[in-house]
């Protein structure tokens, strides 16, 4: 039944094992890296969450899964304290959705936003945070529950793409995204079969599983990846732009994303979703939507985040694929 046709007490009763159930989800997700069901399914469920908790503000409560980023922290990897938090992120699913959340930051009350958005395409991995202090590579950490992640340092040196020392004696924390190629993937789960060891889901949680491993040998055969792509102290680099962080990330020898784009109009925004909607396919790693950050980082700053989300990014999340393949399944059945 729709939310709004929901008494307190019929709201109740379906929040409890709405809740439970995303806790399970999230746990096999986060921190066993073996998924139990599709995306579009926990996304749904998460929907209906977010839905019946702004319909009945007093059944909100800090442990739900919409106040939360990520799992709990209990493999037997080292522990780090992120100082700047590492967040999750909103989502939106249609262009619509994507000028109302465009639409509320301009009336946003204490923030003049200027309408420049620097787009990026939302690669399909697990998030991944490098210190480096006097240009070396120091520390390399997962997100866990967002204050508290995995040190992953060891392993993180055996990734091709993430460099051991900077051109520059920079003391700065870089994140990014770190994946496993389609390539690697397809290979990796062949050779699982074919060894009898249980296949990966996807992508993503071969990375994920890939990089927090105890023995930093299993990662170095893993090919995985990384695309850079936020700098949270940025004045360190002299920078105002996001576009401008990337670039200088790039100049650093971090791997960047590409096909990032600046753009100030709707039309632009859809022409960027169409491009890739239809590339997605012919690119080499996994994507599962498009990124929209306000390109000024003092603006970024200044609009903060929830307890969640940052509010200077959304991300446009592309139709599920497992929910095409179901829709083509029924189209043959008929
Ligand atoms: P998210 O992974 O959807 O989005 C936030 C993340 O996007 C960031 O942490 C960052 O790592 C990543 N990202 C990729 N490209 C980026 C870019 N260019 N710029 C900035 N960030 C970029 O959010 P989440 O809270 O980690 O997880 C929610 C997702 O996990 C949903 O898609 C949900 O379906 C899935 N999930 C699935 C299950 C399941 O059981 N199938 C369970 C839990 C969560």
């Amino acid at each position: 039944a729709p939310v709004k046709e929901l008494s307190l007490s019929q709201a109740k009763s379906e929040i409890k094992p709405l809740r439970e159930k995303l806790i399970k989800w999230g746990k096999e997700y986060y921190e066993q890296d073996n998924p139990t069901v599709e995306d579009y399914v926990y996304d749904r469920a998460y929907q209906r969450l977010v839905e019946l908790e702004d319909q009945f503000p007093e059944l909100k409560t800090a442990d739900s899964p919409t106040q939360r980023v990520g799992g709990a922290v209990e493999s037997q990897l080292t522990k780090v304290r992120h100082e700047i938090p590492m967040l999750s992120m909103g989502d939106v699913f249609s262009i619509e959705e994507l000028m109302e959340f465009n639409q509320r930051q301009q009336e946003n009350r204490d923030v003049k936003v200027k309408p420049e958005y620097n787009l990026e395409l939302k690669i399909d991995g697990l998030s991944l945070s490098l210190v480096y202090e006097n240009g070396k590579l120091v520390q390399g950490s997962t997100r866990g529950n967002g204050t508290i992640g995995e040190d992953v340092t060891a392993n993180v040196k055996t990734i091709k793409s993430v460099p051991a020392e900077l051109p520059e004696p920079l003391s700065i924390e870089f994140r990014g995204e770190c994946y496993m190629p389609k390539e690697a993937f397809a290979k990796l789960n062949a050779k699982r079969e074919a060894e009898g060891q249980p296949v990966f889901a996807n992508p993503r949680n071969a990375a994920a599983g890939s990089l927090r491993q105890l023995d930093p040998k299993v990662t170095a055969q893993r090919e995985l990846d990384t695309f850079m792509y936020y700098v949270p102290e940025y004045q360190k680099l002299g920078v105002t732009t996001q576009a401008e962080a990337l670039e200088r990330m790039r100049q650093l020898g971090f791997n960047v994303n590409p096909n990032n784009r600046v753009v100030s109009s709707r039309e632009e925004i859809e022409q960027y979703i169409d491009e890739f909607t239809a590339q997605r396919d012919r690119l080499t790693y996994g994507i599962d939507g498009i990124v929209e950050k306000v390109n000024d980082l003092d603006t970024e700053v200044a609009l903060g985040n929830t307890v969640k989300v940052p509010r200077w990014e959304i991300a446009y999340k592309f139709p599920p694929e497992e929910q095409a393949t179901v829709v083509r399944d029924i189209e043959w059945t008929v």
